[in-house]
C-alpha cells in the first residue's frame, strides 16, 4: 500500500488555524472543517520567490479545474491566500508573499 502524503495541519500547523479561521470569517463552514483533514501531495514548484503554494489533491499538469472549480480568496493580515475548490474539495491551496513558512524537510530535522 503506498504512504498517504502528510497532512497538512501536521507540517504547517499555523497555517492551517490560519485558514480555519479565516474560512470562519467568511462564512466557509464546510471549508473550515475539511481544510483541517487535507493532504500535503506536493509544493506548487513553480520556483517563484514569493510562492509557497501547496497541492493538496493530485491534478493533471496543465488541465483546466472543470465547471465545479471555484476560487476562495480569503484576508489574511499578510500576503494572500487562496483555495482552489472543486466539487466541494480543496485541491489548492495558494499562499502568496507570505513569510517563509517552515518546511518539512527542516522539520525533520528538529530533535525528537
Ligand atoms: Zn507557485
Amino acid at each position: 500500500m503506498e504512504q498517504e502524503p502528510p497532512l497538512v495541519r501536521e507540517v504547517f500547523p499555523e497555517l492551517i488555524d490560519e485558514l480555519v479561521a479565516l474560512l470562519e470569517a467568511e462564512g466557509e463552514r464546510d471549508l473550515s472543517i475539511t481544510v483541517r483533514d487535507v493532504r500535503m501531495v506536493g509544493e506548487c514548484g513553480c520556483g517563484d520567490d514569493f510562492c509557497q503554494s501547496i497541492r493538496t489533491a493530485d491534478h493533471p499538469d496543465g488541465q483546466p479545474y472543470g465547471p465545479d472549480h471555484r476560487c476562495v480568496p480569503l484576508l489574511p493580515s499578510t500576503g494572500d491566500l487562496i483555495l482552489d475548490v472543486v466539487a466541494g474539495r480543496i485541491v489548492y491551496i495558494e499562499v502568496l508573499g507570505r513569510p517563509p513558512m517552515r518546511r518539512p524537510a527542516q522539520q525533520l530535522d528538529l530533535p525528537a
